[in-house]
């Protein structure tokens, strides 16, 4: 079977036809504001049936491990970046959440559910965190639109990201200027937002509670 956009791969976790979602960019690569550029091996396509996220060339991936790297330490919970949220619909590649995804899978309240399912895990509920990662990951989406390098900030206090490293020391320069001039001012409208999104139940990160 093939449709106008080309499906030729199955979800692993519903059999539903998987179609081209994003192509991430190579940071390496100079690219103008935004992360316009692309390199190959790097796709991720999406289902349209249960929504989730998949990494081309992953058919095969291991849904035990999915699961067991989303679990919380030290609780019967399991969190991941929400692929139906706010913040990924507006972030596009630009979602600052899709580089911190634990495996090869980017789920929605629905393939989450899904994942258990398949994994033997009975979920008790699922909802979406006010306050936590999901604040940081929507100021970042945000911020990802003005800078030339995506995560920016977040890059340069791992240590990732330098200006050697960097596409170029001017680059480099303009973001840090830009980053710290837009932090507060971004701050004001991705807190109230993320929170907004999180009480209409499309925040950022989902939590399942297991029995
Ligand atoms: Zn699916």
């Amino acid at each position: 079977m093939s449709e106008a956009s080309g499906a030729d791969s199955a979800c692993p976790l519903c059999g539903g036809a998987l179609y081209g979602w994003l192509t991430l960019p190579d940071p390496g690569v100079p690219a103008t504001v935004g992360r316009p550029t692309e390199r190959a091996g790097s796709v991720l396509e999406r289902c349209e049936s249960c929504g989730a996220g998949v990494e081309r060339g992953t058919e095969g991936v291991d849904l035990e491990a999915e699961a067991a790297g989303l679990e919380v330490p030290g609780s019967s919970e399991l969190a991941v970046p929400n692929r139906g949220s706010v913040q990924a619909a507006i972030g596009g590649e630009g979602w600052s959440a899709i580089d911190e995804r634990p495996g090869h899978l980017l789920l929605t309240p629905k393939s989450l559910r899904l994942l258990c399912e398949r994994t033997g895990r009975d979920v008790r509920s699922t909802r979406t965190r006010y306050f936590g990662r999901n604040q940081r990951w929507m100021w970042q989406t945000l911020v990802n639109g003005l800078t030339f390098h995506p995560n920016f900030a977040r890059e340069v206090r791992a240590g990732r990201l330098r200006p050697s490293s960097a596409r170029g020391p001017l680059t480099f320069g303009v973001d840090c200027v830009v980053t710290v001039l837009a932090a507060p001012l971004v701050l004001l409208v991705s807190a109230p937002l993320e929170l907004a999104s999180a009480l209409a139940g499309r925040g950022g990160e989902i939590v399942a509670e297991l029995e």
